[in-house]
């Protein structure tokens, strides 16, 4: 059965949409990770799972049964916010025990569940302390705590990780998912970073301007982008406008050849070519050529800007290659994708090319 379901969620603010037709279905032990933008509507709704917010249209199951009209406490979601929320005057015992106090539990169950939580969380020893006494991490840990007591059927993680710094944010992350799939636990995770998308998610579900423009796994994602959005939002990407011609799209002076399974609408003669600096390389014999305006070191390669007439690509190149300014360089692209409206139309791979 699935856990979590979404069906055609929609929120408006006054005349404008936040969240618009969002439908989705999570497996029991998945972990979604809502990606976008700003402003995009990936907080909306996973407000309105946990039951803060209420969708204008549109039902929220989970395990089937719809919970749309419960208020948040009884709702069986947890939420963990982006400023943890823990209560400052209460220990880090109290603020994990607190909902569990509230539910009447024993004593000695609680004693238990929390030992456990902490234990889980990385946090014994700390117990004691008050949240002032704690750092990013732990305070994070706490909140995580907290939240894992209620044994929720869904996890909501509202960027969880945003206040913490970079090198925190990768090991809580880790730790979170770790966790994550230890306990099992549905989870929903909101951020605007792709690359903590990619790291942590079973899939990820792109949101822009309300809509979610694809839902799919990480790798998919970044393999097969389904919109010129998700193209220019994810990684690092060559986006080059180009007219459609006799079986190619011509780039400037970039012609490309429209992979024979493509599927075209007709209904422009514009389209724009996607390929990623990793799937374009230097090679003697390619059928591009260019001079080498630029070489940004990025620590583990290097992007090469090359000017190839009326375009300017980004192609990388391995730290150890030394490629100066002003060589003249040949280059062939192993894989590029097709975009006609804004939407995915085919994929080239190097034998389409060759
Ligand atoms: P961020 O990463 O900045 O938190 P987000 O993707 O989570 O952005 P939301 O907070 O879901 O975006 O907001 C989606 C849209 O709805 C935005 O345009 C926002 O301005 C608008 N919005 C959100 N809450 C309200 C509100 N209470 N009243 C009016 N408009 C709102």
């Amino acid at each position: 059965m699935a856990g979590l379901t979404l069906v055609d969620l929609t929120k408006r603010y006054g005349g404008a949409t936040a969240v618009s037709n969002v439908s989705i279905t999570l497996n029991d032990g998945e972990l979604l990770s809502l990606l976008g933008p700003s402003g995009c509507g990936k907080t909306t709704t996973l407000r309105m799972i946990g039951g803060f917010i209420t969708p204008d249209e549109g039902d929220i199951l989970i395990d089937g049964q719809s919970i749309v009209r419960l208020p948040p406490e009884r709702r069986p979601t947890a939420m963990v916010f982006q400023r943890y929320a823990l209560w400052p005057h209460m220990t880090v015992y109290d603020n994990i025990a607190f909902g569990l106090q509230l539910r009447n539990k024993s004593r000695e169950e609680i004693r238990k569940t929390v030992d456990d939580a902490l234990v889980l969380t990385g946090l014994p020893g700390k117990e004691k302390r008050y949240p002032h006494q704690l750092s990013g991490g732990e305070a994070q840990r706490v909140a995580l705590a907290r939240a894992l007591v209620l044994e929720p059927r869904i996890l909501l993680l509202d960027e969880p990780l945003s206040n913490l710094d970079a090198q925190l944010r990768l090991r809580m992350r880790d730790e979170i998912r770790n966790i994550q799939q230890r306990v099992n636990i549905t989870t929903v995770f909101v951020t605007h970073d792709q690359e903590e998308a990619l790291a942590i998610a079973d899939r990820i579900g792109v949101m822009n301007g309300g809509h979610l423009e694809q839902l799919a796994s990480p790798d998919e994602i970044y393999t097969q982008p389904a919109t010129l959005f998700v193209a220019s939002f994810i990684g690092n990407m060559n986006l080059l406008p180009g007219s459609i011609t006799d079986g190619a799209v011509q780039c400037g002076l970039l012609g490309f050849a429209i992979p024979q399974d493509a599927r075209l609408s007709g209904s422009t003669r514009e389209a724009i070519i996607a390929v990623r600096p990793e799937e374009l390389v230097l090679d003697g014999h390619g059928p591009y050529h260019g001079q080498v305006t630029q070489s940004i070191n990025l620590g583990d390669h290097k992007l090469l800007v090359v000017d190839a007439g009326e375009q300017l690509v980004r192609v990388a190149v391995a730290r150890e290659d030394a490629v100066p300014r002003g060589t003249a360089v040949n280059f062939s692209a192993r894989r590029y994708h097709v975009y006609e409206d804004g939407v995915l139309r085919g994929t080239a791979v190097s034998n389409d090319t060759a």
